[in-house]
């Protein structure tokens, strides 16, 4: 059987800015005040009144199938796993920064507690590989989050997929991102 392919779905119109993923986050991985793994940011008000509305934006790291921060790091501490998972070993990182540079979407920090590169892991260690969805999925009230197997054709993303509109952010640098964004009616979002 074929390796899982571990996606997301962030459909922009259902999400209402909440921050529970963000804070869900925080706790699952312990990720130090003033630190994100994940944050939505808020764009607006737009349009003309009456008719304003904010646009919504999940920032974090995209799960890139083609992951720059990878080749760039000295140690192998940035690698990606047999699942698509783009993950950094503690124990080998020195902290070069190197990733967190060649990352075009921002998702990387240095951890201010164990000094190492941080970013989203999709949950991987505390709970995909253990068969439960990602702590920020799990918490999102509004079903704005999807977490699935791309290798799975029935799984919940592919079938969201088929059925709606979506985007990769920087899809022109190659990524190839496994964080699809279903764009807010609303326009503006930005990709
Ligand atoms: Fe690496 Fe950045 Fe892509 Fe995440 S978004 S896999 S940190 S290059
Ligand atoms: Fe590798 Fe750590 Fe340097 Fe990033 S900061 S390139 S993970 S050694
Ligand atoms: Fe944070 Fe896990 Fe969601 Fe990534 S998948 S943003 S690590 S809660």
């Amino acid at each position: 059987m074929a390796d899982k392919k571990w996606a997301m779905v962030y459909d922009a119109n259902k999400c209402i800015a909440c921050q529970a993923c963000s804070v869900a986050c925080r706790v699952e991985n312990n990720v130090p005040e003033n630190l994100y793994r994940l944050q939505v940011q808020m764009e607006g008000p737009n349009g003309v009144y009456p008719k304003l509305g904010m646009n919504f934006h999940r920032q974090s790291c995209v799960m890139c199938n083609n992951p720059p921060c990878v080749p760039v790091c000295p140690t192998g501490a940035s690698h990606i796993n047999n699942e698509g998972v783009t993950l950094v070993d503690n124990n080998k990182c020195i902290g070069c920064k190197y990733c967190i540079v060649a990352c075009p979407y921002k998702a990387r920090f240095v951890n201010s507690v164990t000094s190492a590169a941080d970013k989203c892991t999709f949950c991987w260690g505390t709970r995909v590989s253990k068969g439960q969805k990602p702590a920020c999925v799990e918490q999102c009230i509004t079903g704005a989050l999807l977490f699935g197997d791309l290798n799975d054709p029935n799984s919940e993303v592919n079938v969201y997929l088929r059925n709606h509109h979506h985007i990769l952010s920087k899809e022109h640098l190659n990524t190839k991102p496994k964080l699809y964004i279903i764009p807010s009616q609303r326009g503006g979002v930005k990709a």
